[in-house]
């Protein structure tokens, strides 16, 4: 597994791209949510440090197939129109989560599980964001980056890449950046 691969609006995959070891994610959030092994693996050593600074994290959303991403999208497309969907969903083959090594993480508190925008100004999705690299995550989409990635800010959306996270972290890059720096 290339755990650096790169999935965007200009490199999408095909329909029949299934990731080859997925297991149950575990989430007491939602049932049925599948990922990568390693990133479960590693999500629940995340998930064990956060909760020792009192934070308690779960996965919202894991894997998507080709033909759950298309209907998605579809139905925001319809719902909200053309240059609304297309920086909020990836179409169809151009979604990270068809990879199996992204993740939406969402917040409990009091009882309550917060997702998307709603944990954007928490402290633990501050503390994350600085922390998720020790064990291969990035931020894929942060803030001030949209020109390059093309999505909206999106505080709860964590890729694994594995080793690299550290430096991509470190130096402040999108994925998209430290791609590109490698091929000069
Ligand atoms: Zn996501």
């Amino acid at each position: 597994m290339d755990y650096s691969i790169l999935v965007n609006k200009d490199n999408p995959l095909p329909r029949a791209s299934i990731p080859t070891d997925l297991v149950d994610a575990g989430s007491l959030y939602k049932d049925n949510i599948k990922i990568d092994r390693t990133v479960k693996e590693e999500f629940d050593k995340l998930k064990t440090l956060a909760s020792q600074y009192g934070y308690h994290i779960d996965i919202e959303s894991g894997y998507r197939d080709y033909d759950y991403q298309e209907k998605i999208y579809n139905h925001l497309l319809e719902e909200k129109g053309f240059s609304y969907a297309i920086t909020r969903i990836a179409e169809p083959g151009k979604s990270e989560h068809q990879t199996g090594l992204a993740i939406d993480f969402c917040v409990y508190d009091n009882g309550k599980c917060y997702i998307e925008h709603e944990i954007e100004d928490l402290p633990v999705t501050k503390w994350i964001h600085q922390n998720a690299h020790r064990y291969g995550f990035i931020l894929r989409y942060p803030e001030g980056k949209e020109d390059i990635t093309k999505y909206s800010y999106e505080p709860w959306h964590l890729r694994y890449v594995g080793d690299i996270a550290s430096y991509i972290y470190n130096h402040n890059l999108t994925l998209e950046e430290y791609k590109n720096s490698l091929l000069k």
